[in-house]
């Protein structure tokens, strides 16, 4: 009789192209397990809205194991000890993984092999982090060089399908609606609706997109229209494999591109661990960032006055997702206008994001505050109004910012210089002289 091998769910929630649920199917019977690890963060831990994609993506892979005759085991607790207890109290010959690079990731995995039989497996990324190295060995720190090497090893394998699955002897299991990671009061999920989370969610959205990406590189820039994937939460989660996106969008180049970015920034988070929390240039550790709660609080709530900003800040909070470009602008609004420390908007997206991601996240926050290690200079300060008219975001604030939705067209990127409208609040910072109060908070760093 084979021994029993435990899947290990994690972020990759899918069972096609999925290198540990095929390795655990060719091996014997298999557990399925997904831990839910609040502690092993700590302090990042999953936000809110991915709780709640967490939770319907979880009841996807529970339903598609579950057709297969394997039940989907939850449990709750430190992944370095729940997993441990499981092969022991099950007999199971391995555990089955897929690698992750979150610094905690990495913690799971050390504790986990420490302790049983884990067989970690490739098949996030388009190539492990690390696999592509500079002329001289080391880590890329720029993104073009990066995109050029790692071409050099695609396309990736095809996709494999699902593997048949034997079920074994199952052990105890929580329930998913004890873990309460739907919000009920107040239920601030309704926006969410626009989402399918799971593996076929994932690939229906992915089918959509690919019927328009040959449109994708000019489409993509402008909120009002629905130019990009939204694939973000799905590869986030794992529901669909990168390999799998690169077969299936054939025709768009500069897409391909931008997936490539998601391999980047685990190659920036596998070689700077901390990259989420410190900056990676010495010159910004002591940058004198304003602490200014009201405004921080007025940049959440979509009230700062520039209706950009505004609209992305309600996306945001409505549907748990904001559109590429109105991502920059609205950092760019905290980080310098603000003068508000750039990781107090990377928290504030931690928690609000469906697509939160910790090399994304951190890369693009680090980006737009001008402090990483690939960085636009800090003095690219976005002009709020202007790239609002650049992109024609009007019925896109029409849409977030209903009290906008009347001013003549004429006036809807800068609704004060036509004396403003109801209810909505006038500009919490003037943009020169915002713009003038960052360049020399940043000329003081170089003092
Ligand atoms: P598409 O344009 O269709 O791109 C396809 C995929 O490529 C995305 O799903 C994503 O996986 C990847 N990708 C695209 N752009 C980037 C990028 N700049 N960096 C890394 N990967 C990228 N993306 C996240 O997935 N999670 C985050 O937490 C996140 N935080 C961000 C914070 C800031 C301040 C900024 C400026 C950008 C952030 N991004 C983040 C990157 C980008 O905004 C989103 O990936 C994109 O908007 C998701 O929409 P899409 O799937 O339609 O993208």
């Amino acid at each position: 009789m084979t021994d029993p091998q435990i899947i290990w769910f994690r972020q990759d929630l899918r069972l096609a192209d999925q290198a540990a649920v095929a390795a655990a199917a060719r091996a014997g019977p298999v557990i399925a397990v997904y831990v839910l690890d609040d502690e092993t963060p700590g302090n990042w831990r999953i936000g809110g809205a991915q709780r709640w994609w967490l939770h319907h993506s979880l009841a996807a892979l529970a339903a598609s194991l579950e057709a297969q005759g394997v039940p989907l085991v939850l449990r709750r607790g430190r992944a370095g000890t729940v997993i441990p207890e499981l092969v022991r109290t099950s007999g199971a010959g391995a555990v089955h993984a897929l690698w992750h690079y979150e610094p905690w990731a990495r913690v799971q995995q050390a504790e986990v092999a420490a302790e049983c039989e884990l067989q970690l497996h490739d098949g996030n990324y388009l190539l492990p982090p690390g696999t592509v190295r500079t002329g001289s060995g080391g880590p890329f720190r720029i993104f073009t060089p990066f995109w050029r090497a790692l071409q050099q090893h695609m396309p990736p394998p095809p996709p494999t399908p699902v593997p048949a699955l034997t079920a074994a002897p199952v052990p105890d299991s929580d329930t998913l609606a004890d873990w309460q990671l739907l919000p009920t009061r107040p239920d601030w999920s309704k926006g969410f609706n626009v989402w399918t989370p799971g593996e076929a969610g994932a690939h229906a959205a992915l089918d959509a997109f690919a019927g328009k990406a040959a449109a994708y590189d000019r489409a993509r820039n402008f909120p009002a229209e629905a130019g990009s994937s939204r694939l973000s939460p799905h590869l986030h989660f794992g529901e669909v494999s990168p390999g799998q996106v690169w077969h299936a969008v054939p025709d768009s180049d500069s897409y391909r591109r931008e997936i490539a970015w998601r391999d980047f920034a685990a190659g920036l988070i596998d070689t700077f661990p901390d990259s989420h929390e410190t900056p990676g240039r010495a010159q910004f550790v002591d940058f004198a960032h304003r602490d200014a709660p009201d405004e921080l609080r007025a940049w959440q709530q979509g009230r700062t006055g520039y209706p950009i900003v505004d609209a992305g800040m309600r996306e945001l909070w409505a549907t748990g997702w904001m559109h590429n470009r109105v991502r920059m602008i609205a950092a760019s609004f905290l980080v310098k206008h603000l003068l508000i420390d750039w990781r107090a908007g990377s928290r504030w997206f931690w928690d609000t994001l469906v697509d939160a991601d910790l090399g994304n996240n951190s890369l693009g926050w680090q980006w737009i505050m001008g402090s990483g290690v690939d960085s636009s200079p800090f003095n690219r300060i976005f002009a709020p109004v202007t790239q609002s008219a650049k992109f024609d975001a009007s019925a896109y604030i029409r849409k977030w910012v209903p009290e906008l939705a009347r001013v003549p067209e004429a006036a809807i990127h800068a609704p004060w210089e036509a004396g403003g409208a109801r209810g909505y609040p006038p500009p919490l910072v003037d943009h020169a002289v915002a713009r003038a109060r960052a360049l020399a908070a940043y000329a003081a760093t170089r003092a």
